[in-house]
């Protein structure tokens, strides 16, 4: 078969218009992009029945899980799950056993991947030796290791002087640190959020001051530093505030929010039910709304899903006793244009903006998040017309911990291509 593919009866979102497009992939570059392209002799012809078409999707924000418990995911189920999202780059968190916290461990971890992904997959390094919060990792060794971006994302850096010494080495190769805010004195072993729906249910309350208050101390070093600091899944308003000023300071901070803060708030949990516990904790509806705003208004930058899976045993221990964290790779797309793009909250350009080109360019990643002539083939489409069940036997995805089972939506994947490799189709 050629190489030579034709996306045909396709359409485009440019400024916040919908038009056609035709889309012609050769040797797995774009070759072609427009209203009218042609194939020439030997081309291979895809209807896309007036699907829309956007540029693979970018998600930062992911756990895969492997080496170290694959009972939840591996780097194949967790990629199978992304490109059936649309998702053609991730970025894969450090929370493994091992971490990569050394060149070689890293090396390690990008040869893993690309063995076993089916999509482009940008591996974090930790901040920390271990993990553990007590000493920067050799930065300089890292990056030389490949490593563009650090996080310690499952916990928070406690000691400032880390911080301080880990952003002082990062600003030096313009790199960020990507922070899961959380101090663990203020978060009181909480395992929702504090507040009224938390006493309700007799359960451990974490406080939103324990986001906002380290939030607030790394914003102060990150100025000092000059390093870029990035705050993984906002939650809290007074989190949103603090970001949006410090913006207005100059500071260089950037930050992600994810669909499920957007698209819930603690008082929609029913009952003891732990598909609703993640970390940060689903806020009030007055964060829930502030999230919206500043997504809105340019102080959040994009949305990252924190793909989080675990087994289906671990999750039925009710609040107290289940891991942080839902899936949410296979699922962003439809709900978020569901929810808000249908209901006229964003417009079908924003959307796949921030879970695009934002993201490519608050972490400058090359080549992805546009439809560009040149670029790797790397392309999503997407059923805007058809309602779709979000049904867990369908997901690719080891975790089917989601809040969202059972919702109806709009926007499931039809295809996904990765360098110009159909990688999912709905098809078959
Ligand atoms: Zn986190």
């Amino acid at each position: 078969m050629s190489d030579k593919i034709l996306l045909v009866n396709g359409r485009r979102v440019q400024n916040d218009r919908l038009t056609r497009c035709e889309l012609l992939i050769d040797d797995g570059k774009i070759a072609a992009i427009g209203e009218q392209v042609t194939g020439g002799e030997g081309v291979h012809r895809v209807d896309l029945h007036g699907n829309l078409v956007t540029p693979g999707l970018v998600d930062v924000h992911v756990h895969l899980r492997e080496p170290g418990f694959t009972n939840k995911e591996t780097i194949a189920t967790g990629s199978a799950a992304a490109v059936h999202g649309g998702f053609t780059t991730i970025a894969a968190m450090a929370n493994l056993n091992p971490t990569c916290d050394t060149p070689a461990r890293f090396a390690d971890q990008v040869e893993r991947n690309k063995r076993a992904g089916q999509v482009k997959i940008i591996q974090y390094s930790p901040v920390t030796v271990g993990r553990k919060g007590k000493q920067a990792v050799d930065v300089e060794q890292q990056y030389q290791a490949g490593a563009r971006l650090f996080s310690d994302d499952g916990a928070g850096i406690q000691d400032a002087g880390v911080v301080y010494d880990a952003m002082k080495q990062l600003a030096k190769r313009n790199l960020p640190l990507c922070d899961h805010a959380q101090d663990d004195q203020l978060s009181m072993g909480g395992v929702i959020n504090a507040g009224p729906v938390a006493a309700k249910f007799s359960l451990p309350g974490m406080p939103a001051i324990s986001e906002t208050a380290q939030i607030a101390r790394n914003l102060v070093i990150a100025q000092a530093t000059g390093a870029h600091y990035h705050v993984c899944h906002v939650s809290t308003k007074e989190s949103i505030d603090l970001i949006r000023h410090a913006k207005q300071m100059g500071v260089n901070v950037t930050c992600e929010v994810t669909p499920h803060h957007l698209l819930l708030a603690d008082t929609d949990i029913a009952k003891d039910d732990a598909e609703f516990k993640m970390n940060p904790p689903l806020r009030r509806r007055i964060d829930q709304e502030a999230c919206l705003v500043g997504l809105l208004d340019g102080t959040i930058d994009c949305i990252a899903t924190d793909h989080a899976p675990h087994t289906d045993k671990e999750k039925q221990q009710g609040f107290l006793k289940s891991p942080n964290g839902i899936v949410g790779s296979e699922t962003a797309f439809a709900l978020l244009y569901t929810r808000f793009v249908k209901a006229k909250i964003f417009t079908l350009q924003q959307l796949v903006d921030w879970l695009s080109v934002k993201p490519q360019q608050i972490f400058n990643l090359p080549n992805v998040g546009l439809l560009r002539v040149g670029d790797p083939a790397d392309i999503a489409v997407f059923d805007l017309a058809q309602p779709t069940k979000i049904k867990v036997d369908q997901f690719f995805s080891k975790g089917h911990n989601s809040p969202f089972v059972g919702d109806v939506v709009y926007g499931s994947t039809s295809r996904t291509y990765v360098d110009g490799r159909l990688v999912y189709s709905k098809e078959n």
